[in-house]
């Protein structure tokens, strides 16, 4: 059973630059990789697909789903640089959590079902609160970034449920936090992989992350906006059992 803990970290000067480094090396190669297939099928499309239309047409969607990609993975640097951007700031806004959960899981209901998974709301029915000093936009990705990799890596068959606490003092926080937990039945994540799993890039399974349209980015834009709102965000593991990812959140 593994257990990982985020902090809020920084990171040494002398190791921001070869992160920088990585990180640009990973993006290139992330879109080099569907940029080669278009480029290869357009190659085919000019020439031997010209007189077999129902190659050309499979060519097609298979063109269509590596731009999608493409335009899936810049959208998600777009997010991280956003939130990396200013990580200390304060955010202004008061957003009600409860609320912003309950839209949350109702507008992921209908990719739940398409993939066999049963998505749990059990959420406290009787209130919109608590009121979070957040972005209700970054609180949103947060939420959905975790229900949909659960809905995605749980796959058919599988449990999803969004459960909140109420409200408590958070010794980690010195401060009173809300604590917001998505769990689900599916396969697990083996304990060696927890620490890096937040990281940019980093996937247990490449093949199949691909498979199901994942960036590699999405854990790490959700931990850049837990520590954004000085939150802390908790993930428990048991292989064949499930996962529990478990973000708190000050409250106001
Ligand atoms: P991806 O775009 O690949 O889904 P993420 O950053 O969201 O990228 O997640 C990183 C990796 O963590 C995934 O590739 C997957 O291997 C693993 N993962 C995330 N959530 C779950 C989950 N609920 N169950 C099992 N594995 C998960």
């Amino acid at each position: 059973r593994g257990v990982l803990v985020v902090f809020e970290d920084v990171t040494p000067v002398e190791k921001a630059g070869q992160m920088r480094r990585d990180f640009v090396a990973n993006v290139s190669h992330e879109l080099r990789t569907p940029l080669t297939a278009l480029m290869g099928f357009i190659e085919t499309l000019k020439g031997p697909a010209r007189e077999d239309p129902a190659a050309a047409e499979r060519f097609l969607s298979i063109m269509e789903a590596e731009a999608s990609r493409m335009n899936r993975l810049v959208g998600d640097l777009l997010s991280l640089s956003r939130v990396e951007a200013d990580e200390r700031m304060r955010p202004a806004e008061r957003v009600e959590l409860g609320a912003l959960l309950r839209a949350s899981v109702a507008g992921l209901a209908p990719l739940a079902s398409e993939a066999g998974v049963t998505l749990i709301d059990a959420l406290p029915e009787e209130t919109d609160g608590p009121l979070v000093p957040g972005d209700a936009d970054q609180l949103r990705q947060v939420f959905s970034n975790l229900v949909e990799n659960a809905i995605k890596y749980g796959g058919a068959g599988a449990e999803v449920r969004v459960a909140m606490d109420a409200p408590a003092y958070e010794p980690r926080l010195r401060a009173t936090g809300v604590r917001v937990r998505v769990a689900d039945t599916g396969p697990g994540i083996p304990e060696i992989h927890l620490p890096r799993l937040t990281e940019r890039f980093y996937r247990v399974d490449s093949h199949r992350s691909r498979e199901m349209g994942g960036t590699g980015l999405g854990l790490a834009i959700v931990k850049h906006i837990v520590n954004r709102h000085r939150g802390r965000m908790r993930i428990d593991s048991t292989p064949g059992e499930g996962s529990t990812f478990s973000v708190v959140l000050p409250v106001d």
